[in-house]
């Protein structure tokens, strides 16, 4: 069994709970020098660390939502001067106003170590390559998995995204091992290696890290079967860092939550109370391991739950279940995040554009497409088809800054996209389900 730090992983139960009780009490602290949180805490009773007693008392806290954060923006829930900043990342909000997440050198210094701690848990090392085949920039999953992989001695190729026969070249040539990729972007390589001319076996595949977006057991399967390798679950959120918060060790039995780093709590969406281990609810993490910023029981909106009993791996740091859901209208379009409010913003701003609009989200081989279809004024339709063009690719611009990916743009006469009976439905998306 290969630990990258074995006594830490393998705490007993009672001394992990110990360090997330002391964590947890000197997150409150900072918490209450934020601009955001010192009114909520105080409101609620909590005035310093003296008031948690006990981890049961995380309950006197307030939740943080994705929305509590683009209100903070940019610079609201921070807990130390912004001299002592060195990093920062963002995800889409759920409108234009991202979110953003700030490190400071030793909030780095911890994130990098449980990713090293995760890259080694299926049993890669120093003896392996690892290309990352992930977004590089904003996206966490790019340096944040790219520097866990570097100190857990690993040679690291910073591939990033896209560009299937420039990835199977560097795997040929360099004799990677390990690979991090989204599960649509392993099936997409995998189909096109034979057009490549590139066989499975001139490549020295072992596994490969997928996450970032949802996907069942059985397209797990499909790949492992497909490439001959292992698929090994990744599960995190920038507002927790990102990659490194839950990692599947060499049993692929549900992902290990680093407790000593983030404190989980599954709660029913509704009532906000907890359940009980193996019962499905909603993932709330508190981040014990960030000086730079705080962020307190936040509500992912990610369905999932902790996986009963001990792992024979060893490790003490509960598992939890395979992501099944969201319990929000947040769509992953190739691993990335796209609110439709988001589109709703861009397109409700451009006063040519109509009221009705749709997003479709479908499979075009193993890649998701977008498609934002909207109705626009009458006066649109004329003989002369320049201002309409014009008309799209503003649309599509705007969107792209927005969203940050590519979107498919239809403009349309009014009253020829379907109206819905009662609440507009304003997504379709038809790609197979979990
Ligand atoms: P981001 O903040 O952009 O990294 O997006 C985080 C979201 O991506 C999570 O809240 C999940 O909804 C989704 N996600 C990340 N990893 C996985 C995974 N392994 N399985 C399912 N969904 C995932
Ligand atoms: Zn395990």
């Amino acid at each position: 069994m290969k630990y990258w730090d074995k006594r830490m992983e393998t705490l007993p139960r009672a001394g992990i709970e110990a360090l997330q009780l002391e964590r947890l009490r000197a997150t409150v602290s900072r918490a209450l020098l934020t601009p955001f949180y010192k009114p909520l805490l105080e409101k609620a009773g909590v005035t310093g660390p003296e008031s948690i007693c006990s981890l049961a008392d995380i309950s006197k806290l307030p939740f943080t939502s994705k929305n509590d954060l683009r209100d903070a923006y940019p610079f609201g829930l921070l807990s130390c001067p912004r001299a002592e900043l060195v990093r920062l990342h963002a995800s889409s909000g759920t409108t234009g106003t991202p979110t953003v997440i700030y490190q400071t050198r030793a909030d780095l210094d911890r994130w990098t170590d449980f990713l090293a701690r995760s890259v080694t848990a299926p049993g890669a090392g120093p003896e392996d390559v690892f290309q990352n085949m992930i977004t590089y920039g904003l996206f966490t999953g790019g340096l944040g998995m790219h520097y866990g992989a570097e100190r857990a001695g690993m040679l690291v190729i910073p591939a990033g995204p896209g560009n299937v026969g420039r990835q199977l070249m560097l795997m040929k040539d360099f004799g990677t091992t390990t690979v991090h990729a989204t599960p649509s972007f392993m099936l997409h390589l995998q189909s096109k290696m034979a057009d490549e001319g590139v066989a499975r076996s001139s490549l020295s595949l072992k596994r490969a890290y997928c996450g970032a977006e949802p996907y069942s057991e059985d397209t797990r399967r499909k790949i492992e079967s497909m490439l001959g390798i292992d698929v090994y679950n990744s599960y995190g959120l920038s507002e927790m860092n990102g990659p490194g918060l839950a990692f599947e060790c060499s049993f692929k039995d549900g992902m290990h939550v680093w407790e000593d780093g983030f404190l989980l709590e599954v709660i029913d969406p509704d009532t906000g109370l907890p359940v009980p281990d193996g019962e499905r609810g909603e993932l709330v993490f508190t981040i014990l391991c960030r000086d730079a910023m705080p962020i307190l029981r936040y509500r992912t909106h990610d369905l999932s739950s902790v996986i009963p009993g001990d792992c024979p791996c060893g490790r003490t740091h509960r598992r939890i279940a395979r992501i099944m859901g969201r319990t929000d209208d947040m769509l992953i379009v190739n691993g990335v995040n796209v609110f439709p409010s988001q589109v709703e913003e861009v397109l409700m701003r451009m006063p040519e554009v109509g009221t009705n609009w749709l997003i479709v989200v479908e499979k075009e081989g193993s890649l998701d497409r977008l498609t934002v279809k909207t109705e626009v004024q009458p006066n649109m339709f004329a003989d002369d088809s320049r201002p309409l063009n014009a008309l799209r690719d503003r649309v599509r611009e705007k969107l792209q800054a927005s969203i940050t990916i590519g979107a498919r743009v239809e403009l349309h006469e009014p009253g020829s996209l379907p109206i819905s009976e009662g609440k507009a439905k304003r997504v379709l998306d038809t790609r197979p389900k979990l």
